[in-house]
């Protein structure tokens, strides 16, 4: 007799979902299909034989290393990632600074220490799905804060931050966002932190892309505004997602509480990694590369926004990213991007809807395109496909 799990099951297991809530496998299952959903970085820009070296360096201290230890992280690392983050406007002390594994380990590590089941969190309308899958794992409420162009606004915002019950949390990508590729100006940054200082909500700063940027100067993260930001930042997007290497910047507050859940979840992160990206990013190697891998991925772009000028029939409109990886498109009044996925699929088009973005997947008329992997001809193609099914919807 087998047991009965289900018996078993712990009250939040249906909240552990996959990585979107909605069913998307009929994208993956079309044959031909071009697919403007992924979210990693080009293999033009893997540095593979850099990594090759630093990681047979790391080796030649295997017998200092293949123990346990250094469950903060490697200390050259979090100095060099204290550095980064100096580059960039925001000084932190590297003992405040966590090694995890990537930044989706950060959003759990947080959820962990501020979240019990029913509070509220503030995401962004749209918001990235991996952390509406780690903090569903804690059993939250949301609440949607409404976007522009600009990113976040904050007179929509005020007043979910003042309701009962009180919101634990804002989680914003303020800076090249997944899904939309937008970016909070300046003005907004400081009038989000004031309020959510005054109303003793937390802010969980995501951010990824911020070092993909295609603007003369880098945008300072919000965390160089105010050092109670809770700031995730990973290696994923400037080397490679495998190595599953990120940090999180916290407040002193809370650094033994992350830390020690990071303990208990894994004990440490991977010690030979992390001396690889130390060796791999030193002596400006990883600022030479990003240099590079920004030009390109700023071409990518304009071929993805060039191809959307000539392809998109009137009435659609798109965001115009000042780095990172994606693009969100918006249909007419009319239509939904979830009616329009079966039809794009029939003319061998996908891309992931907007409802994939949002805690409650309802319909939107929005969708995400991401440009980094896909050559010109590719996105050429695809572009006019995706036309061609929009033409089809919308008669
Ligand atoms: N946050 C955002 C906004 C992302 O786009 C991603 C990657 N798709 C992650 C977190 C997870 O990144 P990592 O590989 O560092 O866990």
């Amino acid at each position: 007799m087998s047991r009965n799990w289900n018996a078993l099951l712990s009250r939040r297991s249906p909240n552990l979902h996959g990585w979107v809530k909605m069913d998307v496998n009929q994208i993956f299952e079309t044959p031909g299909v071009i697919y403007f959903g992924d979210g990693a970085p080009a293999r033009e820009q893997w540095p593979v034989e850099r990594l090759r070296q630093a990681h047979a360096d790391a080796w030649e201290e295997a017998y200092d290393i293949l123990s346990y230890g250094e469950s903060l992280g490697h200390e050259p690392l979090r100095m060099t990632i204290a550095e980064r983050m100096a580059a960039r406007g925001s000084v932190v002390d590297p003992k405040l600074i966590l090694v995890t594994n990537g930044s989706q380990q950060g959003l759990d590590l947080i959820s962990r220490a501020l979240f019990d089941p029913g509070d509220v969190v503030v995401v962004e309308g749209p918001t990235y799905f991996g952390a509406l899958q780690a903090f569903d794992a804690y059993e939250v409420s949301y609440r949607v804060a409404p976007m522009d162009e600009h990113g976040m606004i904050p007179e929509s915002l005020e007043p979910l931050l003042f309701d009962d019950p009180r919101p634990k949390a804002i989680y914003t990508v303020p800076t090249f966002q997944n899904p939309t590729g937008v970016t909070l100006p300046a003005e907004r940054r400081t009038r989000i932190l004031d309020m959510a200082r005054s109303a003793n909500v937390a802010i969980i700063e995501d951010d990824p892309y911020g070092e993909i940027y295609f603007t003369p100067e880098p945008v300072p993260p919000l965390r160089a505004l105010d050092p109670e930001v809770i700031y995730l930042g990973t290696f994923s997007k400037t080397l490679a997602p495998a190595l599953r290497m990120g940090w999180m910047a916290v407040p002193p507050e809370l650094f033994q509480l992350v830390a020690h859940s990071k303990e208990a979840i894994d004990i440490m992160s991977d010690r030979f990694v992390q001396r690889a990206v130390v060796s791999a990013s030193a002596d400006g190697w990883l600022d030479a590369q990003l240099e590079g891998a920004r030009s390109f991925y700023r071409q990518q772009r304009d071929f993805l926004l060039n191809a959307l000028h000539r392809e998109m029939p009137e009435g659609v409109t798109w965001t115009v990213p000042d780095g990172g990886f994606f693009n969100w498109v918006t249909l007419p009044e009319t239509a939904t991007a979830e009616d329009l996925l079966p039809v794009a699929l029939r003319h061998k088009v996908g891309f992931l809807p907007g409802s994939c973005f949002y805690p409650e997947p309802e319909p939107q008329r929005s969708f995400r395109l991401s440009y980094p992997t896909m050559a010109k001809e590719t996105i050429d193609e695809g572009s006019s496909r995706l036309g061609s099914a929009i033409r089809e919807l919308l008669g």
